[in-house]
This record gives structure tokens, sequence and C-alpha cells, in this order.
């Protein structure tokens, strides 16, 4: 079916879109801060244990070690490994019957946020429990698993995920390397080169994506394949411009014989794997990011308040503390989004029977329900990762220029996360793409939602009201913004159909438009809630609200400046000026003490030597 025709024919009279809470896309639509929020204050001791078990090893074990990892010092890597091994962080995934611990998603987001300060041993710790880990968790059969899981788990065998080649990045279902099944059927014989592959230089077991030859047809499919067995060869370090003590190799598949029973999931059904697979790598290289911004803070903040010029620490000039501020507001938006977004996914897994034998396939349909959330997290978390560590270059003037401080090294290092797992232009494409396809299959009521836009904006009074409480202001702006988005959606979906996939200028301004409603409504949540449970007049909650209306201030701004260059972009002369009337409407503005709240966040975040509002 063609990518949006009949789009428009649903037409259900849904009133009440706050049943779609806890769908996929489901915040576009339902009540600000209302879609099942789950909040980092919601963590109870067993996943703080687990945060702070990583984070005690991030700081006395991987952190001074950072050069020596960088400088690729033999076997420097690898012990941090194994004792990342012994200590159980490989664990954390993998079923119990192959002796993991089967935690929940969140837990594993908290381990990759506490392991973020050095990208290299993040990079390498992700590349073997994630992406090499997990496509035999969700998709190997009893025999694979137990051939490989607990060893796996144990730090005995490293694992790689090999899906990109030299000529198909982004393009990965273009790959060239093909797959045949031998004359006698018990093997397929693999030919080709993946390429850039993280932990390709000393992993024992790589989950190659290839093309099966099946007579005229290309089957894309999985093969788990063993680094020694014959054909298997690895090529020559990349020098790269961060992370550099992490491993990345082509691997080279020549005549490679792999037994049948190594195919891993079904023939044909290699796609999925990938790009499920790639979801969860998403949340993680979000909340990693994160990570890696709240340490990049601390070293701003920590260097700010030390140096001295015109005989006051910098700390005290305004321009600096904005820097502080703007990037603390961010570091809060991309938590609340990325911790929601692990809750949600956490709550509906746990209804699930484990003994069930259609488990992990039940499973990871509920991450790939959450697909949009995965591609938000990773645009904009990585997005405020780069704004994060250049401000507190920044901060650092001269000095931050030089190796002689992290904060050259964390600059370096960020700059990958907008490049894999998916480039945040792909990522930015698959947003808008995603809930519309949604729309269209009637999993979410978008259309019906900029129907009821239109009739509240044709009389007066029909738009949301102003409620009451720290937030109201901001939940409004967010249900104003909901509206507005999805109204502009809708717009652009029915007037070129199909071929909006080809209007790349449209849908990255609504991608970005879209992930800042998800980061409203997030941050509003939380806000809320914590105002709830301290009251208003609380110093935690004031900094709480502040960081949540900063945010909001900036997102709505964002958000109307990317509806309008759509609008630009999309109308006929005649049609602009109602557009413009529609989204002015929305548009509301309202009075932010963005100086006062600036002050109050820089002010938190420097008594406090980092950003230390949650684990
Ligand atoms: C350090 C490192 C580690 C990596 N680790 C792994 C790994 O472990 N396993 C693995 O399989 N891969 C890995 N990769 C590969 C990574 O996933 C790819 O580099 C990434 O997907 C981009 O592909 P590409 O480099 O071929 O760029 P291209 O796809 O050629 O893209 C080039 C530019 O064009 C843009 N572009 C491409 N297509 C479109 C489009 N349709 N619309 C708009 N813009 C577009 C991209 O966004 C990008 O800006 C790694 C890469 C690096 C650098």
């Amino acid at each position: 079916m063609a990518w949006l025709s009949g789009l428009g024919a649903k037409g259900s009279c849904m009133t009440d879109y706050d049943e779609h809470s806890t769908t996929g896309g489901g915040f576009a639509v339902t009540s600000a801060g209302r879609a099942g929020a789950f909040t980092p204050e919601q963590f109870g001791e067993e996943h703080l244990k687990y945060y702070q078990a990583a984070a005690e090893f991030s700081r006395n074990q991987v952190e001074p070690r950072a050069e020596d990892i960088d400088h690729k010092k033999p076997e420097v890597l690898r012990e941090l490994m194994q004792q990342a091994a012994d200590l159980g962080f490989f664990l954390v995934e993998v079923p119990e019957e192959y002796g993991g611990m089967a935690l929940d998603k969140a837990t594993s987001m908290l381990i990759a946020e506490a392991l973020s300060p050095v990208g290299s041993f993040a990079v390498t710790y992700g590349a073997h429990t994630g992406i090499g880990t997990l496509p035999l968790v969700y998709y190997g059969t009893g025999e694979q698993r137990s051939r490989y899981l607990e060893r796996l788990a144990s730090g005995e065998l490293m694992a790689s995920y090999c899906l990109s080649e030299p000529s198909s990045g982004s393009d990965a279902l273009a790959a060239k390397t093909t797959a045949t099944l031998s004359a006698d059927g018990k093997h397929y014989v693999l030919n080709g080169t993946k390429a850039w592959i993280t932990n390709g230089g000393f992993a024992d077991l790589y989950t190659v994506f290839a093309q099966l030859v099946d007579g005229d047809s290309l089957k894309f499919s999985a093969f788990l394949i063993e680094r020694k067995t014959p054909g298997v060869s690895i090529g020559k370090e990349e020098r790269k411009l961060g992370i550099r003590g992490s491993s990345t190799t082509l691997v080279i598949l020549d005549n490679v014989k792999v037994p049948v029973e190594n195919l891993l999931g079904e023939v044909g059904r290699g796609h999925k794997i990938a790009f499920n697979i790639l979801n969860i790598g998403r949340w993680k290289l979000g909340i990693g990011s994160v990570g890696a911004a709240k340490y990049a803070l601390g070293e701003g903040v920590r260097y700010a308040k030390e140096r001295v010029q015109f005989k006051r620490p910098i700390s005290e000039f305004g321009l600096i503390r904005q820097k502080i501020a703007t990037s603390a507001q961010l570091i809060y938006a991309g938590e609340s989004m990325a911790y929601r977004t692990a809750g949600l996914v956490d709550a509906a897994t746990a209804k699930l029977d484990k003994s069930d034998p259609e488990y992990f396939k039940k499973a990871i349909n509920i991450i790939e329900e959450y697909t949009i959330e995965a591609s938000i997290l990773k645009v904009f978390c990585s997005d405020a990762l780069a704004f994060v560590v250049d401000e507190m270059l920044q901060v650092h003037g001269g000095n931050g220029y030089t190796e002689d401080y992290t904060v050259e090294r964390l600059f370096r290092d960020a700059r990958i996360m907008r490049i894999f797992e998916g480039t945040n232009e792909v990522n930015r494409l698959l947003i808008p793409a995603t809930l519309l396809k949604r729309a269209l299959q009637g999993r979410l009521p978008l259309l019906e939602f900029a129907e009821q836009t239109k009739k509240e904006l044709s009389g007066p009074g029909r738009l949301p009201t102003r409620g009451t409480g720290p937030m109201a202001d901001e939940a409004r702006a967010s249900e104003l913004a909901k509206r507005a988005v999805v109204y502009c959606a809708s717009y652009a979906a029915t007037k070129y159909l199909d071929a909006l996939k080809n209007k790349q200028r449209v849908l990255g301004e609504l991608a970005d438009a879209i992930a800042h409603l998800y980061g409203m409504d997030s941050v509003i949540a939380r806000a809320e809630r914590i105002t709830q449970a301290h009251g208003e007049d609380d110093e935690l909650t004031k900094v709480h609200c502040a960081l949540a209306s900063l945010y909001c201030f900036e997102a709505r701004a964002s958000i109307f400046q990317s509806l309008q260059r759509i609008a630009m972009m999309i109308s006929e002369d005649d049609e602009l000026d109602l557009l413009y009337e529609r989204l002015g409407k929305l548009d509301q503005r309202y009075r932010v003490d963005v100086m006062g709240l600036q002050e109050r966040v820089a002010e938190y975040i420097l008594q406090n030597d980092g950003y230390k509002l949650s684990h």
C-alpha cells in the first residue's frame, strides 16, 4: 500500500484521546503531561543500587584510565570489560535461564547513563551487551541461546553487530553481502564486507546481516558467525575523531561457511531484527548522551568556579550562568523523555507472562510500539549533548581546546552520537513518517484530532483554557502546540499524500516539532508530579519547575518557528493566510521570567557542583 494513500478516510468521532496515553506516539494527542509519564523520581532502591554500582565502577575504574583506553594501551579496555562482566553488568538483559538477571529496560538505561563519561568504554560496553547480544536474546532459538548467551554474559565471548557496509550505511537494506545455501543444504556461504564494526577487532561472535540469494530474489536475513570460522578476517583499526579507544574495523567475509543452524530468526526477516535492535540502541544512545552531558556540565561548572577573570570567578558572569542553565534544561528534558519511555516499555512488558513461549516476540513488539519515541530520544539527546559539550568547552576558554582538560575529549567523543544507530537525518525522517503511518493504520486519531482542532478554531472559547498550578501556562502551551503540530502534519499529509515522503525539509521540521511535544509533555508531567509530592514552596520543586518552564519556553517558540517554515513551504499564496491565521490562534505567548529562572537553575547547579537533580 502506498505510504499515505487513504489518509483521511477514517473518521471515528473520538473525543477522549487520553486512552492513547500508553500508545507509541500517543503523547501527540493526549492531554498535556498525562500520557503515562514515568519519572526518574519513581526509581526504587533496586534501580538506584544498579545505577550507583555502575557509577562507582565508572568513577573508580574507567575514568582514571580514560587516557590509556584512548591510546589503546594493550588490554586496558579488555581488562575493564572483564571487570564489568565480573561485576554483573553484562547480565542485565540476559534471561535468567542463561545465567542473566533479565532486569527491566529502566535498569539497563540507568547503567548506560552511569557508564557514559568515557565514550570509548561506553560504546564498547553498549555494542557488546546491546546490539551485539540482544539479537540473540530476542530472536535466537533455544539451542542458539544455550550455545552462546551464557558465555556472552560472563565475558568469555564478546559480540558485534554487523549491518553497515562501505556502500550502504543509512540505506542498510541495500547491503551487498550475500548468503547462498550450499548444495547439500548444510550451510550458507557468505561473501562481503561489513564496515565500521564496533568491537570488530576482538569480538568472538558477529551478528551479520546479508542478502540470502533465493533464485532471483534476495532475502535480507541475519546470521551468527564465529570469528574463528575460516574465511573471516578483520580490517585495520579506523583512526577516529573521538571514541578513539573503541575498536572499529571492517569485517571481511570470504566464502565463509556458516552452519544453517546459525541463521538467526526467519529468512527474509532480517530487517525486523536489524531495526528493532537499533530501537533499543537508540534509547541507550539517548540516555548515554544525557549522562555524558551531565558529566560535561560537571566539568564546566567546576572550571567556572575556579577560573578567575576580572577579579571574579567566571561562574558569576551572566553569560556563563546562562550556558549552565540552558545546558541543564536540555539535560532535564532528555532525561525526562528517556526514563518516561523506559517506564512505558517496562510497564507493558511487566504484563507479559515470562513462561509464554511467545514472550520474546511479544516483548519485541512492545519495543517496536515505541519506535517514534526511540528516534526522538536519539535525535534530541545527541543534539542536546552536542550543544552542552560545545558550551562547556567554551566555558573552559583556551584550556578547553587542549588535551589537558577532559572537556576536549568529551567534545570529540560526543560527535559520533549524531552519526551511528541511524544518523539524525534518518531518524528525523522516521519520526513524522511513523506517526502518520500510525494514523493511516487507525492506531492514532491524528486526523480526528486535526478535525477537532479546526472546529475549536472556528469559534471563540473552544480552545483549552489555562488551568492552575505552577505549570499552568506551560500545560496550556503544550495543548495548543499539539493542536498546531497535528493540524500542520495532517494538512501536509492530505495535500501531498504519498509524495510527502519526498518532502524532507517539511518532515525534518515536523520531526523537531514532534520531539519538542514529547519533551514539553514529559517535563510538565515531571514538574507536576514533584509539585504534588513536595508542594510549590519546596526549593527542589522550584528548581524542577524552573527547568521545565525554561525548556517549554524555548520548545514552544521552536515548534511555532518550525510550523511557520512548514506553512511557507507547503502553501500557495491563498492558503498561507488561512494557515497563518490558524497557527496564530494557537501560538499564544505567556510571560516567563527567563532571567530569574535561569539564575535559580544556575545557582542550584553551581552549588551542587553539577546536575544533581536525579540519581
Ligand atoms: C565509530 C563508528 C562505529 C560504528 N559502529 C557500527 C556497528 O557496530 N555496526 C554497524 O553496522 N555500523 C556501525 N557504524 C556505521 C554507522 O551506523 C553508519 O556510519 C551510519 O549509519 C551512517 O552511514 P554512512 O556512514 O554510510 O553514511 P551515509 O548513509 O552515506 O550518509 C551520509 C550523509 O547523508 C545523509 N543521508 C543518507 N541518506 C539520507 C536520506 N535518505 N535522506 C537525507 N539524508 C540522508 C546522512 O544522514 C549523512 O549525513 C559505525 C560508524 C562509526 C563511525
